[in-house]
């Protein structure tokens, strides 16, 4: 199974934590503050140069993700607690975010 078919089979919103369970039994832990900084909507990143817009001391010290909806079967929208949500989190770039020393290779 290559990284890009993987899927989640679980999630679990705790707070200012989110655990993601994957098909393949693997866990990724992620902060709600961490997924929140690397958001890739237009709002968050330019659409030209790729460069962030965002500037991490807008965002609460407490960010906590509220809720969640599927999009389509690739990817998740996350509810955060300062209102935002219009970011698209693939399950690619999920995967890729998990902080586990077995996907940091160390
Ligand atoms: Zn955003
Ligand atoms: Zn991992």
């Amino acid at each position: 199974m290559s990284t890009n078919q993987i899927r989640p089979k679980d999630i679990l919103l705790s707070g200012d934590k989110i655990s993601i369970e994957w098909q393949d039994n693997h866990t990724s832990e992620y902060s709600s503050r961490d997924l929140r900084l690397g958001c890739r909507c237009a709002a968050c990143i330019d659409e030209w140069t790729q460069r962030p817009i965002l500037d991490p001391v807008t965002v609460p010290a407490q960010v906590e993700i509220l809720d969640y909806l599927p999009v389509g079967n690739y990817a998740y929208q996350f509810l955060f607690n300062d209102e935002h949500y219009t970011g698209i989190y693939t399950f690619e770039f999920l995967r890729s975010l998990c902080g586990c020393s077995s996907c940091q290779g160390g």
